[in-house]
């Protein structure tokens, strides 16, 4: 059995021996321009912190320049973006202002999250949502941006309906591809419920269709197995993949070439649970993804701002060296 002193050894020498070396150069190819930006946490450190900007929500929108520069100065160097809208703002922000103000503040835009209009897929909105995607791509593309992700769920409730998520996906990964952007989708825990075929509704617990159900497939992996893998990937949300009952490490082990980004969140602030072994979770995406990307999401914080919180993330994962 390999203990985590062989692990992280084995996991050196693949560096050293160049397996991981351009996944490596890559991420430092991502890594932003500092010049004009003043740093504070985030100076001298050679990691690479993404952030999820809902993790913010209004009080990022309530001034963005100022809040962007304390993003910054917290040790964060990408941001993933939410709040898209079809007129091409940000929340209220067009999208190039908001890209400059970025650029001005070092900070760069490697992801998305926009949702489709519509939850339900059918042969009769498919034209309707491929052109959502084209807009929603050829914007994102301007200002740079590498992941379009959907992060919600669409209906899912029985194995038939899996294959039109799958061909509805690949469809937005076309129209990605094509604009030089790359689709992805965002769990939460209800994907790791249970479908069958013929289904009329998900279940958290397989015991619910009967010992004698046939079938029965987890809605995460029917993403995965019904998705091209040259036009879909995957951010997993390690947190809501725990919630849904299911091991995150797992995934990565499985899908290493599936599973390009990680949310990494926690119930409030990063580490402050107990409920997630971060340390697994980046030794593991390391070793077995070698090269991705992943963002801080902060959601559930009590008695503190959204701006703390982040920073109390920001601060544990500069500290940690599991994190490189
Ligand atoms: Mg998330």
């Amino acid at each position: 059995m390999t203990n985590r002193r062989n692990f992280l050894r084995n996991a050196s020498l693949l560096a050293a021996g160049g397996l991981l070396a351009g996944k490596a150069e890559s991420i430092s190819a991502a890594v932003p321009q500092t010049s004009g930006a003043s740093c504070a946490a985030g100076c001298g450190s050679s990691k690479v912190i993404g952030l999820q900007i809902y993790s913010l929500a209004q009080e990022l929108h309530a001034n963005v320049p100022v809040g962007l520069k304390r993003i910054k100065e917290m040790g964060y160097t990408t941001l993933e973006l939410a709040g898209y809208n079809k007129d091409g703002n940000i929340n209220k922000t067009p999208m190039a202002d908001f890209k400059r103000m970025c650029d001005d503040n070092g900070l760069l835009i490697t992801s998305t999250h926009v949702n489709p209009p519509t939850r339900e897929y059918t042969s009769s909105n498919k034209a309707e949502t491929m052109d959502f995607w084209k807009k929603a791509a050829d914007d994102h593309a301007k200002i740079g941006v590498k992941y379009l992700i959907q992060p919600g769920q669409p209906a899912t409730r029985s194995t038939e309906e899996m294959a039109r998520v799958g061909e509805f996906f690949n469809g937005a990964g076309e129209i990605a591809k094509a604009a030089g952007l790359k689709f992805g989708y965002h769990n939460h825990a209800g994907e790791f419920a249970w479908v069958q075929p013929g289904g009329k509704e998900a279940q958290s617990d397989r015991r619910r269709f009967g010992k004698d159900a046939k079938g029965l497939e987890v809605i995460y992996d029917l993403m995965l197995k019904n998705t091209d893998p040259s036009l879909v990937f995957f951010e997993l949300d390690v947190y809501w993949a725990v919630m849904g009952q299911a091991d995150p490490v797992d995934y990565m082990r499985r899908y290493n070439d599936r599973i390009r980004v990680l949310h990494i969140k926690d119930r409030a602030v990063l580490g402050q649970s107990g409920m997630m072994n971060f340390e697994m979770i980046f030794n593991t995406a390391y070793y077995a993804i070698g090269a991705f990307d992943y963002f801080v999401e902060l959601e559930g914080i009590r008695n503190m701002t959204q701006f703390e919180g982040v920073k109390g993330c920001a601060d544990y994962l500069l500290k940690m060296p599991f994190v490189r």
